[in-house]
């Protein structure tokens, strides 16, 4: 069964979603005004794992992440730059997608770009001003939090006296906005100089948090199954959404929320403002490859804290390594037909704890140790002759269903056939003897990139598998 921790209600609780065999999930996606860094990345990651997992248990997913690409920092950035704030933010969205794809995360179904959906901000603001919970001031337009008694549900943070209600103006004068902590729903920005969309309600540009209610209603519906995020952004941010969705539709907003911890450095949460962090082409750079990234970011599960390090990152190098050995040893191995009834349970326990571990709030720590044991004692029966045909063939199965979810093992490669290794080898002996060293590298550079590695020795070239 099933079971997620629900920050709304603080317990675990069995998922069912609200129709049956399919899931409606939004994650509350990157900001780009610069290159994410990796901690970025483990929440995107930890969405993936998520949107994988419910797959695996045969589930329909649409999954929608927003792309925040207009708010005060894109605007100041591409100003400078002066870009508009497409051709800003262009060079990272690609970046984005780049990473994306070279972790191994499988793009969501829908990827709404705030610019992109102003109208529906629009008039989601207009809703909520025509049912009293956002009123106009300065030319901006602001949440009435006083107007929405359930605010603070789920970050359990109690109001009830910070909050000005109607009784309590003494002060507010002072404010351009009714009560502190009321937010912005719509910045206005009257120069035509300014970054602004013209709009009934004046022209303006939109806040942060109305984007994610206006672009996940529209694309999932008033209620949805699942909304992810990192941990920092239970308050404000979805406070602030269910404010704003809620008072909008009077009906539940969303069934569960799922929040990821942070990855830390020495500590403290790695973020662009603490300088404490990496983005994915420092690590690349360092010569860390993106399954060895993937694999450090979900070996721990989402709801515990990570600290980054290298020599973390260096162990997740080699376990990485030796999944990949594995799967080419049992792909390799010579078997005689038949089952081994032993080896069968040994698959199906490993099966089972798997499952196990995921259905438990997504504990990957428990899945993977699954697939470790299960590989040690594979790795033994391979040794002492005791895998069958059978066996194999559950056994390859089997990690292609782990990696539906983790993708850990990676895509398998074309492996070439011997004959045509040999013959691009018969190729490069006759290119030297023509003295074509040119053509001779070229061939040897070709086998290299198919993991092919030449030895030379005098009784003729030798080749083996990387
Ligand atoms: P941003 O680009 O800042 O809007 O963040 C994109 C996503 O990354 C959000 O879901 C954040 O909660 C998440 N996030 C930011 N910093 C970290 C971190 N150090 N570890 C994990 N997730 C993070
Ligand atoms: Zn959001």
């Amino acid at each position: 069964m099933l079971k997620f921790r629900n920050t709304l209600s603080g317990k675990i609780e069995e998922f069912r979603p609200m129709r049956e065999g399919e899931v409606s999930m939004y994650y509350c996606g990157p900001t780009v005004w610069d290159y994410g860094h990796i901690g970025n990345f483990r929440s995107a990651l930890n969405a993936d794992i998520l949107r994988r997992y419910l797959k695996f248990k045969g589930f329909k997913v649409t999954h929608v992440m927003n792309i925040t690409d207009v708010e005060d920092r894109i605007i100041a950035k591409s100003q400078e730059a002066g870009l508009t704030i497409d051709d800003y933010t262009a060079k990272y969205i690609d970046a984005l997608w780049e990473d994306f794809d070279a972790l191994g995360c499988e793009r969501p179904e829908i990827v709404p770009r705030a610019t992109r959906h102003v109208p529906e901000m629009v008039a989601l603001i207009e809703r909520l001003m025509a049912s009293n919970h956002a009123y106009k001031s300065d030319g901006s337009i602001y949440y009435r939090i006083a107007s929405f008694p359930d605010y603070g549900k789920l970050s359990k943070i109690n109001f009830a006296g910070n909050i000005a209600g109607a009784s309590d103006r003494i002060d507010t004068d002072r404010y351009e906005k009714e009560d502190a902590r009321d937010f912005a729903l719509w910045k206005e920005s009257p120069s035509p100089g300014e970054t602004g969309w013209d709009a009934p309600i004046g022209r303006g540009r939109p806040g942060w948090h109305i984007e994610c209610s206006a672009m996940s209603m529209k694309y999932l519906g008033e209620t949805f199954d699942i909304h992810a995020g990192g941990i920092d952004l239970v308050f404000p941010h979805h406070e602030n959404e269910i404010a704003q969705s809620e008072g909008a539709t009077g009906k539940q907003f969303v069934r569960y929320w799922i929040h990821f911890e942070h990855l830390k450095v020495e500590g403290e949460t790695m973020s662009k403002s603490k300088g404490n962090y990496y983005t994915f082409r420092d690590v690349a750079a360092k010569g860390f490859s993106p399954a060895a990234v993937r694999y450090f970011l979900l070996s721990v599960p989402y709801n515990k804290q990570i600290n980054f390090t290298f020599d973390a990152l260096a162990g997740a190098e080699k376990t990485v390594a030796g999944l990949k050995d594995f799967r080419a040893r049992l792909t390799e191995a010579k078997t005689s037909s038949g089952n081994n009834a032993a080896l069968e349970a040994t698959t199906a326990q490993a099966a089972q704890e798997f499952e196990a571990g995921m259905d438990d709030d997504l504990n990957t720590s428990v899945a993977l140790a699954a697939i470790h044991n299960l590989t040690r004692d594979v790795n033994t029966a391979i040794t002492s002759k005791k895998l069958l045909e059978d066996n194999k063939l559950q056994l390859l199965e089997l990690l292609k269903r782990f990696d539906s979810v983790l993708n850990i093992f990676g895509e398998e490669r074309h492996e070439m056939l011997d004959t045509e290794i040999q013959n691009l080898i018969d190729e490069r002996q006759e290119a030297r003897r023509r003295r074509d060293f040119a053509r001779a590298d070229e061939l040897r550079d070709e086998l290299a990139g198919l993991g092919i590695i030449l030895e030379d020795t005098k009784d003729g070239v030798r080749w083996k598998r990387k």
